[in-house]
Order: structure tokens, then sequence, then C-alpha cells
């Protein structure tokens, strides 16, 4: 384990001893094991601070909220006043701590440095950094045993081979690290795997420059990661640049113009189909990545639509910006009840479901919809909304609020579940505007691009629902 430069202490995690093994029934000693320690890992932290009970907090990462640090140079479109949790902002300012401007839209380098280091510094040694948790069970008992299984603990075995128990599992652990694939199907395209292939937001006029300056690049996908990569691209000389998308329009994309409900997002599709038009942006529509080709000339990816027609390009980058899916096989030892579209508990998938739902429609849920049939089991933040694209942090805030209250037995508190998300405000678009005169354009998610309802997919159309279109796609 590492130290880290928010100042946590790195300890060695002691295997548990026979002697420290919970007889049946006594899971209450152990502590609550939350992994993950972004936004949403470290809120929990903070509620089971505040409550008093015994927790460790896992970082698979060397920094604290390091999926948040991979997309550092973005700017979100949500103000401060809705990313930093109530309980941490207590705990924050008993130490001391002042909250940043409200109104501010931050980056996420902002995020960690102003908010997430300094809140993970006062849980000293609960933050263990470099940990990552490859399966969790229950102690003695595989997915099919049932008698007594609510009384042994949860086991965790972690990379090293270590492993460690808990009463109760909060899996902040989101889904940046488990990309959709390039395959225009959901299955991996054919040598996708045997190509360099970068994901979202790479940080083309920053630390990535060199990569991308001067090399023509593929970028995939129609959501804001990749609007906000393509425009990147444009402003870098001698950068050819395609564009390639499952639909065939490019104009969900591009958003309402002048007329968006939300200027930010409107400025942001206005550039793009500015670029598409002038030709600086080759536009591939209907195009479904099918095989990718190492070849002297560079990486050729074909596209093989529904009815065998192919087309295909041949370029020196790819950047695949289709969104994320969560991965739950760290879970597969337990007893999981998950919604068969989204991956998110049944109860909750159709409040956040994407046909339906933006961010900000999403309704205050808590313990109630994110319990599995695995009492004690419960995946919050950015992976418990699956692959529905509508996740804010403030909804995730609210889930941690809940299940903790509920892990603390306070059940009347985790079941006054409330949201307070007005559906543009808290993506603020007048802000990014405001802001963008100053930093720069807000490129993380707007509010949702899905503010409207997206149209339902028909099988067989090629304009259906493209991955990761969502507010963060
Ligand atoms: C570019 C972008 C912009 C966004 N903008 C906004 C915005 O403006 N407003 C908003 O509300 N939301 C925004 N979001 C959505 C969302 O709020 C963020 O993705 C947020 O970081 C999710 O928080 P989380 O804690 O659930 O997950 P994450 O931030 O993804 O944190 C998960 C943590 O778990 C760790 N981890 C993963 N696997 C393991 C393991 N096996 N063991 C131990 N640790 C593990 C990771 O290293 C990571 O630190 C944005 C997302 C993106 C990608």
């Amino acid at each position: 384990m590492s130290d880290s430069c928010c100042g946590t202490t790195a300890i060695e995690i002691e295997p548990f001893t026979t002697s420290q093994q919970t007889a049946p029934g006594q899971t209450g000693a152990l502590p609550v094991v939350v992994i993950g320690a972004g936004p949403v890992g470290l809120a929990a932290a903070a509620h089971l601070a505040e409550r008093g009970i015994d927790f460790l907090l896992l970082e698979a990462g060397d920094q604290v909220a390091a999926s948040v640090a991979q997309w550092g140079h973005v700017r979100v479109f949500s103000p401060w006043k809705y990313n930093i949790d109530a309980a941490a902002r207590r705990l924050l300012e008993a130490d001391g701590w002042t909250a940043p401007d409200g109104e501010w839209l931050p980056t996420g380098a902002e995020l960690i440095d102003d908010y997430l280091a300094p809140l993970a510094k006062l849980f000293n040694d609960r933050v263990l950094l470099g940990v990552k948790v490859t399966a969790i069970s229950r102690l003695g008992y595989d997915r099919v045993r049932t008698a007594g299984r609510e009384e042994v603990p949860f086991l965790i075995r972690l990379e090293s081979g270590e492993e460690l128990q808990a009463r109760a599992i909060v899996d902040a652990s989101g889904t940046y690290t488990s990309p959709n694939v390039l395959g225009a199907s959901g299955l991996p395209a054919h040598g996708e795997h045997e190509v360099f292939v970068d994901h979202a937001l790479p940080d083309v006029l920053g630390a990535d420059r060199d990569r991308y300056e001067g090399k023509h690049t593929l970028v995939v996908g129609a959501g804001h990661s990749a609007a906000t990569t393509l425009l990147a691209l444009a402003e870098l000389p001698d950068t050819p640049i395609t564009w390639a998308i499952r639909g065939g329009s490019a104009s969900r994309t591009y958003g309402g113009g002048d007329a968006d409900a939300l200027p930010a997002r409107g400025a942001l599709g206005t550039r793009l189909r500015a670029h598409v038009e002038s030709g600086r942006i080759q536009l591939l529509t209907g195009f479904f990545a099918h095989r990718v080709n190492a070849t002297d000339q560079g990486v050729e990816v074909v596209s093989r639509d529904p009815s065998g027609h192919e087309q295909s390009v041949t370029v020196d980058r790819i950047v695949s910006a289709t969104g994320y899916r969560p991965d739950h096989s760290i879970a597969a030892e337990l007893r999981l009840d998950l919604d068969p579209v989204l991956g998110s508990t049944r109860a909750l998938a159709p409040l956040i479901d994407p046909n339906q739902h933006s961010c900000g429609t999403v309704p205050a849920h808590g313990v109630d919809e994110l319990a599995h049939p695995e009492p004690g089991y419960y995946a919050v933040g950015v992976k418990s909304y699956g692959r529905a694209p509508t996740f804010l942090m403030a909804t995730g805030y609210e889930q941690v609020r809940s299940v903790i209250a509920a892990l603390a037995g306070d059940w009347e508190a985790a079941r006054d579940v409330q949201l307070d998300l007005p559906e543009t405000g808290v993506c603020s678009s007048n802000l990014a505007d405001a802001q963008e005169q100053r930093v720069g354009l807000a490129t993380g998610i707007s509010g949702g691009l899905l503010s409207t309802p997206l149209p339902l997919a028909t099988v067989g159309a090629t304009a259906s629902a493209e991955s990761g279109g969502g507010c963060c796609g």
C-alpha cells in the first residue's frame, strides 16, 4: 500500500487470525467495508463516521478518487453546491475547511484537491490506497447455501491474496474501469483487444497532446465524451479527425443549438456541427464497428451494419467513447437481483431508465431500491445505475445517507429519502456559459444530454440510442 498525496496513512492490512474470526451472529463487531474512494465512497465514509460505525474504505488506485483523476482535466456541469455531500461538509467544516464557491463548476482535479482529498485525510488509516478488491462472498458460504447465511460475515478477497471480513459492504467501485467495447453489438469488435484503443476523455490538449497531434484519430460514440474529445482534437493543427456513430444522423449529439434548453450543451453541439459541416471533422454515420486490423498504414476499422453493408476507415489512433458498464463479477458469489437491461437493481431500473429520465428527473431513492436479496450488500454511486448514464453525485450522496442510516438501524431516516434537483438547474447551463468566458468550455455532463427522452430503439433501426449518450457519456 502506498502513501497518498492526500495524506492518508499507508498501513498494512493484517489478515484476520483465528482468534479474530467472528462467531455466527456476531458480525456487528466487524467494520463496514466501503469499496472505492470516489465521491460516493467517501460520502459513505462520512456518514459512517458521523454515525460512529467502524469502517474501512478500500481504494484500488494509488490516490483517492483515482477514476475522477483520470478525467481531472474535464470541467463538470454541476456546480459545487450539488457536488458536496452534507455529512462530508459537516465533518470538513468542523475541521476548519471552507467550501469552494457553490456556484463554481470544478474540474475533476479541483473536485479532488478542494474536497475529496481533504475529506479522505479526515479518515486517516481508515482509507487504504492501492487495495483492490477482487471478490466478495460470505464466510463459509457459496451463493447456493442458505441456512444461517445472514448470520455470517462477508469475506472480501484482495488482489494481494489477503482476506478481510465485514459486517456489511457498500460497493462504490464505479464503472469507469469497465468501459463499453468498441464493437457495435456490445461484443468486442474482432481484433479490438489486439490494437491500442484509448478510452473516453484523453487529455488531448494537455498531457496526451503528443499522442494525438498530427495523428489521424477516430472517435467512436455519440455522447458528450465523444463531443468533448472531438472539439479538443479540432484545436490541434494538422490532425485529421473522423467521427463514427451508429445512428443515421448526429442531431441528438448536436442538441438544439441556439434553441437548446441548455445553452452550454447547445454551444457544444453547435461547434461540433460547424466542424462537421466545414469538413474539419469527417462524420461516418451508420457505423457499426465490427473488425479492427493492424495494417502498415495504420489501424483499419471495419463497420458492418445489420444488413451486412461494410465501410472502413484507416486511422492512427482510436478513442472509444461508448460509455461504461458495471462489473458485477466481484460479487458473483452474492445473491444479486439485477435488472436485465441496465444491470442496476430491479427496483431502481424504472426510476433511472434513460429512455424516460435525465439526470435531473431521477426521483430520490435509497436503501429500499438498492437492496439485493443478499442482506448487507449495497452497490451505490454510479455503479448502482448500471448502464444508465443519468447518474449524479447528488443522487449518490442521498443513496449512501439512506443506506448508512439503515445500517445504523435508523429506518425512519433511511426511508425519508429526499432530493432537490431541478431538472436543468443541477447542471447549470447558464453557469457553464458564464464560466466558459473565464476558464473554458464545461465539458462534463450537461444536465442530461437526455433531458428530453430518447426515442425508443426500434429493432433493426440504425438511429437508436448510442451507447454512452447520456449525461456523462
Ligand atoms: C467526465 C465526467 C463528468 C462528470 N460530471 C458530473 C457532474 O458534473 N456532476 C455529477 O453529479 N456527476 C458527474 N459525473 C458522473 C459521476 O458523478 C462521476 O462519475 C462520479 O465520479 C461517480 O462517483 P462514484 O464514487 O460512484 O464512482 P467513481 O468516481 O468512479 O469512484 C470509484 C472508485 O472505486 C475505485 N475502484 C474500482 N474498482 C475497485 C476495486 N475492485 N477495489 C477497490 N477500489 C476500486 C476506483 O479506483 C475509483 O476511485 C461525471 C462523470 C464523468 C466521467
